[in-house]
C-alpha cells in the first residue's frame, strides 16, 4: 500500500482509520452478511446507521433540537436552487459575493427571486472578505447568503456578516467540522461532504424548523422541498446510503480526536506551519489578505507559470499530490482538511524549501 499526501480540494483525503474500518466491514457489515451498499435503506440495520450518524453530528456540532439535520443529494449546487425555492416570501434576497461558489448561488437564485449582490470582493480577485458590518441589505430580504469558506480563493469569514436581523444562510462545504460553530447564528447551514466529511454524493443541511414549511415557490420540485425530506427523516426516497455510513464513521473519528475544538487546534497548527513558511519565502507567495486566510485551503503562487508547472510535477513525484490551483485561478493550492496529518504539511513545506533553494539565485 502506498498512500500519498493528497492536497485535493474535493473529493479529498479521508482519515485512514475510517477507510480501514470500512474495508473491514465491506463484505459483511457487523454480521448482517452484506455490505452497507447492498442493504435496504428501510431495514433495521441502515436505520441504526443513519440515526447514529445524526446523533453524533448533533453532539459534535451542538445542534439545538429546533434544527433539522437532512442528508440530501444533488451536491451543494442543488441547494443553490433549493435555498431560494424554500425561503422566498417577499421575493428578495441579499448575496455576498466572495468567490465562484457564492457567485453561482447568486446567479441561480436570480431565477427565482430578486437576488441583490450587497457586497463583493471581485475587484481584487476575491483575495479578501469585504467589510460586512453595515451592508445595504434590503429590509424585505428573505435572507442573507454567504459562502463561509471560499475553497478556490482561500478566504474565510472569521466574523459573520451583520445581517440586520435577517436569516443567515451559509454554504459551509469546505469548512464543515473544521472548528466549533454556533449553529444558532444561522437559519440554514449546508455543505457537500466531499470536502471535509465524507465521499461525494451527500449534502448535509442543518435548517431551523420554522424555515421548513409548505410555503415554497409553487413549482418547487418535490425533491427540493426541504419539508419533503424533513417529514421523512431524509428517507423520502433512497438516500446516498453508503456515503451517509462513511460520514457516520468520520463523525466518530472526530469525536475520538476530541471533537471540534481539537480539530480547530490541529487545523490551526497545520495552517500556521504553511503560512509562516509562505510569509518568509522568497519564491512562493500566498495570495490572500492575512486576516481573511482560510485554514482549510491555502492558495499560493510563484508568479512564473513554467516554474509552477515544474513544482506541481516534482511535488507529485514526491507523493505530494493535487497541488494544482483551481482551473479558474491557476497557481497552487494546498487543501489541508481535517484528515490531512501534520506530517503531510511538514513534508510539503520541506519540499517547498528544497525547491526554493534550487530555484532562487544566491
Ligand atoms: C465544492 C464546493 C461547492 C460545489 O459542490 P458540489 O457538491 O460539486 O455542487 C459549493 N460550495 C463550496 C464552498 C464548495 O467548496
Amino acid at each position: 500500500m502506498a498512500r500519498v499526501y493528497n492536497f485535493s480540494a474535493g473529493p479529498a483525503v479521508l482519515p485512514l482509520e475510517v477507510l480501514k474500518e470500512a474495508q473491514e466491514e465491506m463484505l459483511d457489515y457487523r454480521g448482517s452478511g452484506m455490505s452497507v451498499m447492498e442493504m435496504s435503506h428501510r431495514g433495521k440495520v441502515f436505520d441504526g446507521i443513519i440515526k447514529e450518524a445524526e446523533k453524533d453530528l448533533r453532539e459534535i456540532m451542538n445542534i439545538p433540537d429546533n434544527y433539522k439535520v437532512l442528508f440530501l443529494q444533488g451536491g451543494a449546487h442543488q441547494q443553490f436552487s433549493a435555498v431560494p425555492m424554500n425561503m422566498t416570501r417577499n421575493g428578495k434576497a441579499a448575496y455576498i459575493i466572495t468567490g465562484q461558489w457564492s457567485k453561482r448561488a447568486f446567479q441561480e437564485a436570480g431565477k427565482y427571486t430578486d437576488a441583490v449582490a450587497v457586497a463583493s470582493s471581485a475587484d481584487k480577485t476575491f483575495s479578501y472578505i469585504p467589510d460586512c458590518s453595515d451592508l445595504p441589505i434590503p429590509e424585505d430580504a428573505d435572507y442573507v447568503y454567504i459562502c463561509e469558506n471560499n475553497t478556490i480563493y482561500g478566504t474565510k469569514f472569521w466574523e459573520l456578516p451583520n445581517t440586520k436581523g435577517h436569516e443567515l444562510v451559509s454554504d459551509i462545504s469546505s469548512c464543515f467540522l473544521s472548528e466549533p460553530i454556533d449553529v444558532t447564528k444561522y437559519g440554514v447551514l449546508y455543505g457537500g461532504v466531499q470536502k471535509n466529511v465524507g465521499p461525494a454524493g451527500v449534502v448535509i443541511a442543518i435548517i431551523r424548523e420554522d424555515l421548513i414549511t409548505d410555503d415554497v415557490l409553487p413549482y418547487t420540485p418535490t425533491m427540493l422541498k426541504w419539508k419533503t425530506q424533513a417529514d421523512n427523516d431524509s428517507l423520502y426516497n433512497t438516500p446516498p446510503a453508503y456515503g451517509i455510513y462513511i460520514c457516520g464513521k468520520v463523525f466518530k473519528w472526530i469525536k475520538a480526536q476530541g471533537g471540534l475544538a481539537a480539530m480547530k487546534e490541529r487545523n490551526e497548527k497545520k495552517a500556521a506551519l504553511l503560512y509562516d513558511y509562505l510569509d518568509h519565502s522568497k519564491l512562493f507567495k500566498g495570495t490572500v489578505v492575512k486576516k481573511d486566510r482560510s485554514i482549510m485551503n491555502v492558495p499560493f503562487i510563484i508568479g512564473d507559470k513554467d516554474l509552477e508547472a515544474q513544482f506541481i510535477k516534482e511535488a507529485a513525484e514526491n507523493s505530494l499530490v493535487s497541488l494544482k490551483g483551481h482551473r479558474s485561478v491557476g497557481g497552487m493550492r494546498a487543501s489541508i482538511y481535517n484528515a490531512m496529518p501534520y506530517e503531510g504539511v511538514e513534508a510539503l513545506v520541506a519540499f517547498m524549501k528544497k525547491f526554493e533553494e534550487e530555484h532562487t539565485e544566491r
